[in-house]
């Protein structure tokens, strides 16, 4: 028999109150059919290591699966009326949305590609537009376009935000709603054939629970293998560098060049980074900075695409983890086929802050109602990995 006590019992145990396991307290606990108890157990309460406090705040609806963008426009209009959500008595939270747009730039290769993501995204109703050269010279006169053929701009419902302020939203409301958080670590889960029991915690408790959701981030496999489930995540590494440019970049969107790079305005100054290739992409939770790649490959990109970056400096830097999905770089979510009280929350490969708030709405009526109320978000399930039918992203940034 195991020496831990069996403490208490909860209809929801949530592992990981990141900024999706705190959606998911969140929905869960505001939902008036859901009458049960929730813990969400965090193991870094000051969020110092989790993906969501090292994020860039990146919100877009430019992506090329129906559901990706079905979500992230369920995100904006959530972000847009954040205080009615999560506002706690006369306190409301400001998530500093910056509406700005992301701007993805195409050279003749991947115009095709661009043009067919814009016109789904339009389809879906999403408010984007495509920009001719000529557009893209007038709107942002410091932008290098001749190796380009146009790119794509998000007109409203795209920007970024403070990470930090939407996850602590998210927590404050869901404690205030009845979730109770725990500072402690899931050790062990026990499972007796298809069902889970109870987690194990660092601490020495045990606690029952009715539905466990893993929602740890790039520790999701971890979770999983505690039940003998084999999860296609794989942390990996993802710098941010900070830079400081003499000269403003008037109107400057979230740039997604076709290299891969990315940047844009924080504050006076500016972010940037680049997902490397994929054979230098090794599985890692590894989070030293490496200068170099700023000087050698990011200012070289950065200079070339506005002059302005030339006379830029590098001030601050840090690393994070994206939780991948090697399948196919999309979210994993929905109950185990084999573990059915197990919901996933993984997975989501540099886009889960922003899709947050749709899969705290989707998983709260999964573990609700049984099933997707809002939004389908069935293919997107586990099932697909078995079935060999990935659901390919092609916008991942
Ligand atoms: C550099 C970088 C830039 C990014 N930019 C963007 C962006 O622009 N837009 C966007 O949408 N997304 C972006 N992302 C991705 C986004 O940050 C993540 O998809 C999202 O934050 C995932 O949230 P999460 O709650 O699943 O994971 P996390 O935020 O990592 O939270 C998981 C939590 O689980 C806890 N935990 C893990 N194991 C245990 C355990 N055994 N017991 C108890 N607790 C445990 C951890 O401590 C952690 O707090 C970026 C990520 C990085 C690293």
């Amino acid at each position: 028999m195991s020496p831990q006590q069996m403490c208490e019992s909860f209809d929801v145990v949530i592992v990981g109150g990141g900024v999706i396991g705190s959606s998911i307290a969140y929905f869960l606990t505001a939902s008036s059919d859901f009458t049960g108890r929730v813990l969400v157990v965090e193991k870094d309460p000051r969020y110092v290591a989790c993906s969501t406090t090292l994020s860039v705040g990146g919100i877009r609806q430019q992506f090329s699966t129906a559901e990706n963008i079905r979500m992230s426009m369920f995100s904006a209009e959530f972000l847009r009326n954040v205080d009615e959500h999560l506002g706690v008595d006369d306190h409301g939270v400001d998530v500093s949305f910056v509406e700005a747009g992301y701007l993805f730039l195409a050279t003749e290769k991947g115009w095709s590609t661009l043009q067919s993501n814009h016109r789904r995204q339009r389809d879906l109703g999403a408010d984007v537009a495509l920009l001719s050269l000529k557009q893209l010279t007038h709107r942002f006169p410091w932008l290098h376009v001749d190796d380009l053929a146009g790119g794509s701009l998000g007109l409203s419902g795209e920007g970024w935000i403070d990470p930090h302020a939407l996850l602590h939203g998210f927590r404050r409301k869901a404690e205030q709603l009845g979730a109770k958080y725990v500072h402690d670590e899931v050790i062990g889960i026990d499972r007796a054939a298809s069902k889970i029991n109870s987690v194990r915690l660092a601490g020495g408790q045990r606690v029952a629970c009715h539905a466990l959701v893993n929602a740890a981030g790039p520790h999701a496999t971890e979770i999983a293998s505690m039940v003998g489930v084999d999860l296609p995540v794989r942390p990996r590494k993802r710098q941010v560098f900070v830079i400081a440019c003499r000269e403003p970049l008037p109107h400057c969107p979230m740039v997604i060049d076709p290299t891969g790079l990315y940047f844009r305005p924080e504050g006076e100054h500016y972010v940037c980074g680049i997902a490397p290739p994929t054979d230098e992409d090794p599985d890692t939770l590894d989070d030293t900075v490496d200068t170099d790649l700023f000087e050698q490959r990011l200012w070289p990109m950065l200079a070339h695409r506005a002059e302005a970056f030339a006379s830029s400096r590098c001030i601050n830097a840090w690393a994070g983890h994206y939780a991948v999905n090697t399948f196919d770089q999309n979210a994993i979510l929905g109950f185990h086929p084999d573990v059915e009280n197990l919901a996933l929350a993984n997975g989501f490969s540099g886009h889960g802050l922003q899709q947050s708030p749709a899969v705290g709405r989707a998983i709260s009526e999964l573990i609700t109602f049984g099933e997707y109320r809002s939004l389908d978000l069935s293919r997107l399930s586990f099932d697909r990995f078995a079935r060999n039918r990935p659901i390919r992203e092609r916008n991942v940034v």
